[in-house]
């Protein structure tokens, strides 16, 4: 493995910032770069991203309340399957 390259535990605490548009330069392409890679990290990245547009949905507004997200994240963790599609 290269030693440039970002790990899971890292991917997945950017990959937030990065569907949020708040990564930019290297960090940016240093998730993608990682997504594009690591299924695990892929899957969750499409699950986020699928997250926060029916938060969005639902509330109207463009911020997905911390409270909400963080229990999602729980619930998240505790199944253990970055591959979750529903
Ligand atoms: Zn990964």
């Amino acid at each position: 493995m290269d030693l440039s390259e970002i790990e899971c535990e890292q991917a997945l605490r950017q990959i937030e910032l990065y569907l949020d548009g708040e990564l930019a330069g290297l960090e940016r392409v240093d998730v993608e770069r990682h997504i594009g890679g690591c299924s695990d990290c892929y899957g969750h990245s499409q699950f986020m991203s699928r997250l926060k547009e029916m938060l969005r949905d639902k509330c109207g507004c463009h911020d997905v309340p911390p409270g909400v997200a963080e229990r999602v994240r729980a619930l998240f963790a505790e199944r253990g399957d970055p591959s979750i599609t529903a």
